[in-house]
């Protein structure tokens, strides 16, 4: 049987590198982006994965937009919930907007994309959910409160769901990197990035492809005992306890 698997923000940076990873394992591949049209037709091309476009920061957009992916694929088995946002700032100049964008499309988007599809997967007796979160949600980033609440909330949405699922078959998972080599993290200046890699202990950054084996594993049939968990991803950055 070929399972179906969705990833937000599947077309840039690690969402690219999960996309292209569950392809290679056999699924049948969705990717969603959000506005950058040039970047997901150059990935299409590439890789022959379908994606869609819409907000996961929007609920009604989810819902019509899980419906067209589940008409064209089928249901889905494995949902990674990876599309994410940084609108960085000290909280004394963080705007109202800078703080709802990150929690609408980090936080929000938990519920907007998991809840149309729960109650199908505890029907089929099947689904993985596997959410990125990060290691500033674990240990908290200075200039990211908005981000530090958002991915912190995504660990304990992934506890609570994963309890509310676990006699269906269903496995809820966190993943939380440490700092990967994408785009999101070619935004940060130059010093503080270089001040960033001395403080990993593995002595470089991480990668898409690093995320993306973590993902395959969690999404495996065999990893049905694996719920509830984070899985920590940073170089020994930070070791969470
Ligand atoms: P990128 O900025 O490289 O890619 C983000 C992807 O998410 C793009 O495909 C983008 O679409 C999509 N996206 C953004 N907003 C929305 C939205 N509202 N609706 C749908 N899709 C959206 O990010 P990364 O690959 O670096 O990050 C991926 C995830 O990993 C994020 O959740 C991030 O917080 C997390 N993370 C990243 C780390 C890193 O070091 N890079 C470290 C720890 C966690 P479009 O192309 O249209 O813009």
């Amino acid at each position: 049987m070929t399972r179906v698997a969705l990833v937000t923000g599947g077309t840039r940076g690690i969402g690219h590198a999960i996309s292209l990873e569950l392809k290679a394992a056999g699924y049948k591949v969705a990717a969603t982006y959000a506005g950058n049209d040039e970047a997901a037709a150059a990935f299409s091309k590439e890789t022959g994965i379908a994606t869609y476009k819409w907000s996961v920061a929007d609920y009604d957009e989810c819902v019509a937009g899980l419906a067209k992916v589940e008409a064209d694929l089928g249901p889905i088995d494995v949902l990674v919930n990876n599309a994410g946002i940084t609108r960085d700032a000290m909280l004394h100049k963080l705007t109202p907007v800078q703080w709802r964008e990150v929690i609408s499309t980090n936080l929000d988007s938990m519920f907007n994309m998991c809840q149309p599809i729960i109650a199908g997967m505890r029907d089929r007796g099947f689904g993985r959910i596997i959410n990125i979160s990060s290691i500033n949600g674990q240990k908290g980033q200075m200039g990211q409160t908005n981000y530090s609440a958002a991915k912190a909330g995504v660990i304990g949405f992934t506890k609570a769901l994963a309890q509310e699922v676990a006699r269906k078959g269903v496995t809820v998972n966190c993943i939380a990197p440490g700092y990967i080599n994408t785009e999101m993290v070619a935004a940060v200046p130059e010093k503080v990035l270089e001040s960033i890699i001395a403080s990993i202990p593995v002595g470089r950054l991480g990668t898409g492809e690093e995320i993306a084996h973590c993902v395959k594993f969690l999404a495996d049939d065999k990893s049905g005992f694996i719920t509830g968990a984070t899985i920590t991803a940073n170089g020994a950055q930070y070791i969470a306890g």
